[in-house]
């Protein structure tokens, strides 16, 4: 346990007893040191000697917004491809180390990142360090083994369509990215992975996989100097490529125009409403994405107006705001669960709830205060495990650079009632949105749903309608995230605000 960790710990029983505020603002700072190579690299060490395990990963930034149609799926692919052979891997040997140190392998392909890690015990720091790099600079991308991968990941993809939400997410996403579609679409296109061939994967290395466009994070039971030296002795010679973004800009998502609707029938039993928004871009409005974390983050509280009004009365069975964080246009997005009999009342109540949004006493000074907390509680308590902290360091490092992932909690601290009426008034009132809903033909049909009624943003004479008492003084909220849409190698598909 290294001392800054201890202060942590000792500091946590000291300040309980005093308040969370206390603690928050003591311990909310970054817990990793960095240094750039000449060659670009950005290489970040994050000391955590709770257990003898080191994360060894590396983050590109590539995904679904370096996609165009004709290579949409291609990072994902890639992600597949990266453990395979390499240059050296095929030398006698190669293998039984890693499998001796028993190192765990995984990726993670998202919008606007990739990242590779593998995981060792403490020994094993420079074997990891070396395959990551083998697996990075010489790769072969033999032909036997893309194509066997390629099954692998039309199989992923396939699962992923014999879920129903796919098809709501899919429908919404044809909507709000109606430009770039395949920019928001991290799974890919079966179709362009079908025909995807080695020389395209090599086109992705060539053009992204660059140390100036790649990161190292080292987490867990090392010393930041010695990661330093080792980097250097074993990443410094891989060659500086030309800045992909640069050479290549990926064109922001223009705004929506219009309202708009669209009814998915699937096999459902239950009824999902979505709400969908073009939330706040890290490099042009940093500030509203502060406010969208805390504003989303109150009305996920079950005491807050958001969910009495919408679960507790009973026309929900769960609700929740959410805005998942971007460089390229984070969406905002409202998402409920409903019964087909109460689906038309339920939209009515969130579009009253949705008026309310910027009014004064939508909620209070204590909610506001107490979700700051919380909300920098969490982000300690992510810290928690070297491994998960690496993740997150890289999807920030990706999507909004280390320097607001540095900042975070003392912004989030520092959101006022009017940051988050002008966040409420830019990105979500009276703003143009898409409405979807996933209901079942038949039920459809007997409520009779048209994409009409998900157009009206106005009831007049709502807010005379009669509280229904809550069924019983216990609610079960599911919390509703965001879809993310990240691939992994193991096939599971993550849905999360953020890492
Ligand atoms: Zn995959």
């Amino acid at each position: 346990m290294n001392t800054k960790y201890r202060r942590a710990v000792a500091g946590f029983a000291t300040v309980i007893l005093l308040s969370m505020l206390a603690f928050a603002t003591a311990f909310g700072k970054p817990q990793w040191q960095m240094i750039k190579l000449k060659n670009g690299l950005q290489v970040i060490v994050i000391e955590n000697r709770s257990v003898p395990l080191v994360t060894v990963e590396i983050a590109v930034k590539n995904g679904a917004y370096t996609e165009t149609p004709e290579y949409n799926g291609l990072s994902h692919l890639y992600e597949h491809m990266f453990f395979k052979s390499n240059e050296r891997s095929r030398a006698e040997g190669y293998h039984d180390r890693p499998a001796e140190l028993g190192m765990l392998q995984n990726a993670t392909t998202r919008e606007e990142v990739v990242n590779y890690y593998t995981t060792t015990v403490k020994t094993g720091t420079r074997d990891a360090m070396v395959l990551m790099r083998d697996a990075i600079r010489y790769p072969l991308f033999d032909q036997r083994e893309l194509t066997q991968e390629i099954q692998v990941v039309l199989d992923e993809l396939a699962q992923h369509r014999s879920n129903p939400f796919f098809y709501l997410i899919n429908a919404m996403d044809q909507r709000l990215w109606y430009k770039y579609t395949s920019r928001k679409n991290p799974g890919g296109d079966p179709e362009t992975v079908a025909k995807s061939t080695p020389e395209m994967m090599k086109t992705i290395q060539r053009k992204y996989y660059l140390p100036n466009n790649s990161s190292l994070v080292v987490a867990g039971d090392v010393n930041a100097q010695e990661i330093f030296k080792l980097a250097e002795e074993l990443f410094s010679d891989w060659p500086r490529g030309k800045d992909p973004f640069v050479e290549d800009p990926v064109p922001k998502h223009p705004p929506l125009t219009k309202d708009e609707a669209v009814i998915v029938n699937q096999s459902v039993n239950a009824a999902t409403i979505q709400f969908g928004y073009h939330g706040p871009s890290t490099d042009t409005d940093a500030p509203a994405t502060y406010a969208a974390d805390v504003f989303s983050f109150i009305l996920r509280q079950p005491n807050s107006k958001f969910s009495r009004e919408l679960i507790d009365t009973g026309l929900t069975t769960g609700t929740g705001l959410n805005y998942y964080t971007q460089l390229n246009v984070g969406p905002i997005s409202l998402l409920a669960q409903t019964t087909p009999d109460k689906l038309k009342d339920a939209l009515k109540a969130i579009n009253a709830q949705i008026k309310q949004f910027d009014s004064p006493d939508y909620f209070t000074d204590e909610e506001l205060e107490s979700a700051k907390t919380l909300l920098d509680v969490n982000e300690i308590y992510g810290r928690e495990k070297p491994s998960e902290y690496a993740h997150t360091v890289s999807f920030w490092w990706a999507s909004s650079g280390l320097d607001y992932y540095a900042g975070y909690v003392e912004n989030l601290r520092k959101v006022t009632r009017a940051d988050i009426k002008r966040y409420v008034d830019k990105y979500i009132k009276d703003k143009p949105r898409v409405v979807g809903v996933l209901i079942s033909e038949a039920d459809q049909k007997r409520i009779g749903l048209t994409e009409k009624d998900l157009l009206v943003r106005e009831t007049p004479g709502l807010e005379k309608r009669e509280e229904k008492p809550t069924s019983s003084g216990t609610t079960n909220k599911p919390e509703q995230k965001a879809k993310t849409g990240s691939a992994t190698t193991t096939g599971e598909v993550k849905r999360k605000s953020r890492p």
